[in-house]
């Protein structure tokens, strides 16, 4: 592979990262060489290949393929001249990703260097938004008679689907090292059907599938509209199914709402237990950060992080986990080469692109909007004269919720609901603060309709 066809699968792979991933991560990367399956670059720290390994090395690997090279994992050696003047003492100099192996050799297929051994269990912090997914990849890594099939996970980016399918992984590993266990993400399920059907190998192919224990796929909405290659998942999930094989899927949305997805396939997809993972709150972001900080803190033992900072980080970056980590990661790394202490300064100063990407004002609009689909009436209603309660509390918790989430003031708030005055705004205020803490179902009603605005 010399220069330029790397830089033709710097392109391809482009459009799969999007633009910003693209120049902060696949840009700078260089190809060294690849020989013997392995594509080796050269990065300028431990992290940067750990991050790109863990982000992007399935993708890599499916373009280098794509491009005509055979390559089956990636190496990341950190080039002593770049590196950073603070390397952790842990991390090792090289990072593998590995493509599954080829070929079923009946000792467990889950090779260690494709998982990832931090994505634990123990790792994973538990709070309401992920609870109930918690709970049933923990029921399926127990490893006992298979209850629900298949157990179908779905979230929106970054908020732990591929954490939890390795946290099972791993822990079946420990506890049942006999199993097959076999995870992938559906594009590699896709780029291994592609080349079985060229190697005209479709034999071991579906010996392969066939003969695991537990089947896991990442990302399946990767397949939609991908006819062949659904036609055959299909027929893998239900020859695993019948021999009372356990099936553990992930997606970025439910079965039913993945478009171009064969009828067949959603409906047997919803036939175990479906769960999904609700956007972050902020005690589940606060969460995670304490307990970054106490793995970071081995790492950075002279790192000291202000009061008030991890509460800041909770409160306003609220995308994703996967953000909320990068952006500790950076401080971590910021502070340890100037050697300063976090604080709240520095962290505005250091993540100002982060925090004004994740600045999304809300507006009076939308939460009118999502509060008349809530309680089903038309937005016309919300906004309009009729006083009949089925229209007056829906009408008063957008008030509620405009006041909480937007900056407007109470008579800017009283002129987008058809032009009433402050005091009506003020009253609907108070109503629903006390009906918060007397009526359990308000309750509910505001934390989910603040969560579905947040995301
Ligand atoms: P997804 O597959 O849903 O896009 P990931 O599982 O890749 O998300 O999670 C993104 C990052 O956030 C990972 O580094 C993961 O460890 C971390 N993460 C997500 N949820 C949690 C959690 N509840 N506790 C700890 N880490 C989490
Ligand atoms: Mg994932």
């Amino acid at each position: 592979m010399n220069g330029d066809s790397w830089g033709q699968v710097k392109e391809g792979l482009k459009a799969y990262v999007g633009a910003s991933n693209y120049t902060s991560w696949i840009e700078p990367l260089a190809i060294s060489s690849v020989e013997g399956g392995v594509a080796l670059f050269e990065v300028p720290s431990p992290f940067f290949g750990n991050y790109v390994s863990q982000n992007f090395g399935d993708q890599i690997i499916y373009h280098l393929n794509k491009s005509g090279a055979l390559v089956e994992r990636l190496r990341f050696l950190t080039t002593p001249a770049n590196r950073p003047v603070k390397t952790p003492a842990t991390s090792k100099p090289a990072v593998e990703t590995a493509a599954p192996a080829a070929k079923s050799d009946n000792s467990g297929l889950v090779s260690g260097g494709q998982l990832d051994a931090r994505f634990t269990f123990d790792s994973f912090v538990v709070g309401k938004p992920n609870e109930l997914a918690h709970a049933a990849a923990r029921r399926v890594a127990e490893g006992g008679a298979v209850t629900f099939n298949p157990l179908f996970m779905y979230g929106g980016v970054g908020l732990g689907k591929t954490h939890l399918m390795h946290a099972i992984a791993n822990e079946l590993r420990l506890r049942q090292p006999e199993l097959n266990v076999l995870y992938l993400s559906a594009e590699q399920f896709m780029y291994r059907f592609i080349t079985a059907l060229r190697e005209r190998k479709m034999i071991d192919f579906k010996q392969l599938f066939r003969s695991v224990d537990v089947l896991m796929v990442d990302d399946v909405q990767f397949i939609a509209g991908k006819d062949s290659t659904q036609e055959e998942f299909f027929h893998t999930f239900n020859a695993l199914v019948d021999a009372g094989k356990q099936i553990i899927i992930s997606a970025d949305r439910a079965p039913g709402e993945i478009k171009d997805l064969e009828d067949r396939i959603k409906s047997r997809l919803q036939c175990g237990l479906v769960v999904d993972l609700h956007p972050t709150d902020y005690e589940l972001r606060l969460g995670i950060l304490q307990s970054k900080v106490l793995q970071f803190a081995a790492t950075y033992p002279e790192v000291q992080i202000q009061g008030g900072v991890l509460e800041f980080l909770a409160h306003r970056i609220s995308t994703n986990v996967r953000v909320l980590e990068g952006a500790l990661t950076r401080l971590y790394a910021f502070a340890s080469l100037v050697g300063r202490e976090v604080s709240l300064e520095l962290a505005q100063d250091c993540l100002s692109d982060i925090l004004r990407a994740s600045d999304r004002k809300i507006t009076v609009e939308e939460i009118q909007r999502k509060v008349s689909d809530h309680y089903n009436i038309r937005l016309s209603d919300m906004i309009g004269p009729k006083r009949v309660r089925n229209f007056a509390r829906p009408r008063q918790v957008a008030m509620w919720l405009c006041k909480q989430m937007t900056n407007r003031s109470l008579p800017e708030i009283g002129r987008r609901f058809g032009g009433r005055d402050h005091t009506t705004v003020m009253h609907g205020v108070r109503k629903i603060e006390e009906l918060k803490t007397t009526d359990s179902q308000i309750a509910d009603d505001l934390e989910m309709l603040r969560r579905a605005l947040e995301a």
